[in-house]
């Protein structure tokens, strides 16, 4: 698991399990990473530098890695970050849809800037 995730799954935040109606089964049965989403190849920043990104990858920033159909071409390459290879998906960050995975992600990241931390 990513650091910043390690972090957020210490958190309270209850709002970010809540859902768009779904069940908590429903939303369980969603458990595999969808195709055409990349929420967490967007939202995040991403410290390590990679070909694209040699200075790292900005919070909101779509990562220049990502193909025309939202799959990695860094994906079996050791160029890939070893932030990307731990992120799995987990329910609770990547919810029912892309939009709302963008949601909680965005939230995290602004939770876990250091300006923010003491907050
Ligand atoms: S946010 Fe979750 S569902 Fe979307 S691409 Fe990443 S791991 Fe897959
Ligand atoms: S390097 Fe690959 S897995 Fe990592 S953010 Fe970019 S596209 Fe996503």
């Amino acid at each position: 698991m990513p650091p910043f995730l390690s972090f957020f799954r210490t958190l309270k935040m209850p709002h970010l399990t809540q859902n768009q109606g779904l069940s908590k089964q429903e939303l369980s049965s969603a458990h595999a990473c969808r195709p055409q989403c990349a929420a967490c190849c967007i939202a995040p920043s991403i410290s390590a530098a990679t070909p694209k990104h040699p200075q790292g990858k900005a919070a909101g920033v779509r990562c220049g890695h990502l193909t025309q159909h939202l799959l990695c071409e860094l994906f079996d390459s050791p160029l890939r970050p070893a932030t990307c290879k731990k992120f799995h998906f987990d329910i609770e960050v990547c919810q029912q849809d892309a939009a709302s995975a963008l949601k909680v992600l965005e939230t995290w990241e602004i939770l876990t800037k250091p300006s923010s931390a003491n907050l």
